[in-house]
């Protein structure tokens, strides 16, 4: 795929993602490539369109490798050698000056990228034994053993031969056997032997033609999936969230609430919420300055408005009332939803847990822009009721709390996410 194509498609996805479509320019509050790490990374999951072609290219070479008469492959070795069909490493591989789009596509994927991520992946899987190379084939050990002992390699009789061939059967007894140009030098005896201990003693030899495995997938199969996993940790840089962060992430998507209010909140965790002062860090001009809704002379930024906010810290306080819990505001979000959810005796009250911790900021925001938009008053109790009622509904509507009537919900959260 053309790379201007694909920075259409991943310019259309961003504007869905964003909203800009319809209403304009909208800020894209999170890059690109982080929207695309796994959730489990702090990322949203969404599939790189790059790696994808990429991963689908590279079916490509795996088909080509696999043994059986096709038209299509008959048509590429009369168009561009048979080397089209049996070349696992092409990195330096000249091209012909005339080649199609779609070849030249194929061919250059490790070229471009600097990568034989292809060739790392693949290993031949040994049945008769007669069409891998001793040398030259990667069938033992994580490179081959042309690469792993280089000087036994250069003196080798039989650089070229097959695994078949390296292999004496005298007596009955199986035996690895290799020429050599010369008598070995002690030096090269040790090297010899480390080759040989890692020789399987037996080899399960079958009539079946040898074959190529893919690494990547427990059965030994070629799959889009996982070479698209495996594209993503060889070009993603590490994730700048600590581990404990991660963890974070990684359970929020969880939560039994509507995924907007999961966004909402892996936006927050992140810090990309159009807050006061984030938006005034993107340049936008903003009438009343940064102040907080609820409170004269602080800053609305993230961590004020949902913790250290006056307000916000009665709602808190007043949940923590409500679960039984006795637990004092920690520094950041991050480490709110690890106390929250860990003071959970067990896994269903920490579900309903984090339906609760979700729920919480989802309301804290919905208040301050009813403050902001629609001319609401300050009303911690009524935020408090909404919360506990909008729990309730969420939980029930996704069957993921027990059934329980409001009042007993309201009475005993705990109590109910039991029974
Ligand atoms: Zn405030």
């Amino acid at each position: 795929m053309p790379a201007v194509v694909i920075k259409k498609i991943i310019r259309i996805q961003r504007e869905f993602l964003w909203g800009g479509v319809k209403g304009g320019k909208k800020i894209s509050w999170v890059s690109w490539k982080e929207v695309c790490r796994p959730r489990s990374e702090g990322g949203l999951g969404v599939r790189d369109v790059a790696k994808v072609n990429l991963s689908l290219l590279i079916k490509w070479r795996w088909r080509l490798l696999q043994s059986g008469y096709a038209f299509w492959k008959e048509v590429l070795v009369a168009k561009y050698g048979i080397m089209a069909r049996f070349k696992v490493h092409w990195i330096g591989h000249a091209l012909p000056n005339r080649v199609s789009l779609w070849w030249k596509d194929i061919c250059g994927i490790d070229i471009r990228e600097d990568g034989s991520w292809f060739a790392r992946n693949m290993c031949r899987k040994l049945g008769n034994g007669n069409s891998t190379r001793f040398w030259l084939d990667r069938w033992i050990g994580s490179l081959p053993l042309s690469d792993q002992f280089p000087r036994l390699f250069s003196l080798s009789l039989n650089q070229q031969g097959m695994v078949r061939e390296f292999r004496d059967v005298r007596g009955g007894e199986d035996g690895w056997v290799m020429r050599w140009r010369r008598r070995l030098f002690v030096w090269e005896e040790e090297l010899l032997q480390r080759l040989q201990d890692l020789l399987p003693v037996d080899v399960p030899w079958s009539e079946a033609e040898d074959r190529w495995s893919w690494r990547l997938e427990e059965d030994g199969s070629f799959s889009v999936s996982s070479m698209y996993w495996y594209l993503g940790s060889v070009f993603s840089q590490a994730s700048s969230f600590n581990a404990q962060e991660l963890w974070v992430f990684g359970k929020i998507w969880k939560s039994p609430v509507p995924s907007k209010v999961i966004a909402f909140t892996w936006k927050l965790l992140r810090n990309r919420i159009p807050t006061r002062c984030n938006l005034a860090s993107r340049g936008i001009q903003l009438i009343g300055g940064l102040d907080c809704v609820h409170c004269v002379g602080r800053e609305e930024s993230g961590t004020h408005l949902f913790m250290f906010c006056d307000f916000a810290g009665q709602i808190w306080n007043a949940i923590f009332r409500w679960l039984g819990l006795v637990l004092v505001i920690p520094p950041n979000f991050f480490l709110l939803f690890e106390c929250f959810t860990g003071a959970a005796a067990n896994k269903k009250i920490r579900k309903g847990y984090a339906l609760i911790w979700h729920t919480t900021i989802w309301m804290l925001w919905k208040s301050r822009n009813d403050i902001m938009f629609s001319n609401g008053v300050i009303d911690v109790e009524k935020v408090i009721d909404d919360i506990k009622l909008l729990s309730w509904r969420w939980g029930l509507s996704r069957h993921s709390i027990p059934v329980c009537l409001f009042y007993e919900w309201c009475w005993d959260p705990g109590l109910c996410l039991q029974r």
